[in-house]
């Protein structure tokens, strides 16, 4: 019974629909004439239906692929021009009463370390943060009713937004924590968080019970009507995500698609951002035991298709991907990647003793945030750590809006210019803040508005004497 208004995760999420879909896209997939007349849809910026999506995903034809990837580049370049936005998670404890069987810090595990930050040791990690350059945090915690509750998250919330350590600031804290009641979204939205991030992990039900033996998350239903909840709450911002290689990937992706319509059909909006991890080595996991995992050229895809179906939802890849894969799926449509990240619970202001790791999967990146934003911008890319939407009120649809309009290049593009001259004067290392420097220069140029364009020089002059946190 497929229903994208329906409130019932199973209504919107119809495993019938999908087996349908890619029925119908194992079908069409060397239909030249509907591959044509849907990359002639997409070419018009407006998205792609799950089914049409479910085709292109399908289809081998090597100039067809070509095709998808030519336009996810450009459709890329249009909305976003060439910024890429900046953030770190932090992960305050991975105490966890669940029995996810892909992550390290499922219940059983008894030989992985246990920790949660304090009041005090949050502060000294935003502070190292901080001093990095950082100025958008994801929080990562386990689901732990009486260790993590969710009086623990808020005041940790408070804490981050009130240190300010030179010219420092934290200045938008996305959140990644199990799903929960209304109310407790509700306390969320109060305490000033930006994007509220679930990840599915996989769409398949029957899968995620296996996956999901034990705990509050396994209740698949609760879990997928998260977001809705959230939305009710007044979180306009909320992000999606798959763990790509625990079922099969088509699936993943038609259930993805389906989710971000129903989104759009009920509340007006789609998701905020979509992320794409990929299963990785951690504490007790070996990927390989999964059958499911994709390889480079399959994850390239499926960013491409994600970009000309959703084209205003920003793309999250994390330092679980490898420099040279960051690069490819940073052209086809990736919008914000992580840098310098620790995915163990401390590890910014003091780095772990080996045998006592609480990672919570191996990190492929391992870069510093200097050397990651020197790399973007010899890549051709201006690193930004612009979060004026979020402080702007500009959420939900009034972000939407925003892209819609074309008013990126006079918005987004001086926004990163300012946060990216703040992060050169701060935190930057010598050679990369003369890259930098140039970059500023030329890109400045490209800003249409004659206004808008003077008083981003403005902006920038003030920031050399000292000011900061200017925005458009
Ligand atoms: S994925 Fe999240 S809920 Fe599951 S065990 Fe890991 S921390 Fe807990
Ligand atoms: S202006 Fe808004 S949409 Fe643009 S980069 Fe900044 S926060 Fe993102």
């Amino acid at each position: 019974m497929y229903n994208p208004k329906s409130m019932k995760a199973t209504e919107f999420i119809s495993h019938e629909e999908i087996q349908d879909t890619l029925d119908y896209a194992e079908k069409n997939k060397e239909n030249i004439e509907l591959i044509d007349s849907i990359i002639a849809k997409a070419k018009l910026r407006k998205g792609l239906t799950h089914r049409e999506a479910a085709v292109l995903l399908a289809c081998e034809i090597p100039e067809k692929i070509q095709e998808c990837y030519d336009l996810a580049q450009q459709i890329k370049k249009d909305f976003y021009g060439n910024r890429i936005v900046m953030f770190a998670p932090l992960y305050l404890s991975n105490y966890c009463v669940n029995g996810c069987v892909y992550c390290p810090y499922h219940m059983k595990n008894k030989h992985i370390a246990r920790k949660k930050l304090t009041q005090e040791e949050i502060k000294a990690e935003v502070i190292a943060l901080q001093d990095m350059g950082h100025k958008r945090l994801a929080l990562e915690a386990g689901e732990h009713p009486t260790i993590n509750p969710i009086e623990y998250i808020l005041e940790s919330i408070e804490t981050i937004y009130s240190i300010k350590h030179k010219n420092g600031a934290i200045r938008r804290v996305n959140v990644n924590i199990a799903a929960t009641t209304v109310e407790n979204y509700k306390k969320l939205k109060d305490a000033g968080i930006g994007t509220y991030i679930l990840f599915q992990e996989t769409y398949h039900k029957e899968s995620y019970k296996a996956l999901h033996p034990t705990g509050p998350k396994s209740d698949y239903d609760y879990h997928t009507e998260a977001h809705d909840r959230a939305m009710e709450a007044g979180i306009d911002d909320v992000g999606l995500g798959v763990l790509f290689g625990l079922e099969l990937y088509k699936y993943e992706f038609a259930g993805l698609l389906m989710h971000a319509e129903h989104l759009e059909a009920v509340f007006g909006v789609g998701p905020h951002t979509i992320s794409v991890p990929r299963l990785k080595r951690a504490d007790d996991i070996d990927p390989d035991q999964f059958d499911n995992g994709i390889s480079d050229e399959i994850f390239a895809k499926l960013c491409a298709l994600i970009r000309i179906s959703v084209p205003y939802t920003g793309m999250i890849i994390s330092t679980r991907e490898s420099k040279e894969v960051r690069e490819k799926v940073l052209r086809l449509g990736v919008s914000q990647i992580s840098g310098a990240s620790k995915t163990s619970v401390g590890g910014y202001a003091e780095s772990e003793p080996e045998d006592e790791t609480s990672e919570q999967f191996d990190v492929s990146d391992k870069r510093t945030l200097d050397e990651v934003v020197r790399w973007l911008m010899e890549e051709g890319f201006i690193p930004s750590f612009c979060t004026a939407c979020y402080r702007e009120g500009r959420t939900g649809d009034r972000f939407m809006e925003l892209c819609k309009n074309g008013q990126i290049l006079n918005c987004c593009h001086p926004n990163a210019l300012i946060t990216l001259k703040e992060f050169l004067m701060d935190y930057a290392s010598e050679e990369t803040k003369k890259i930098g420097e140039e970059l500023i220069k030329a890109e400045i140029e490209k800003i249409p508005k004659d206004k808008v364009k003077e008083i981003c020089r403005d902006h920038l002059a003030k920031i050399e004497e000292g000011i900061r946190d200017f925005r458009f």
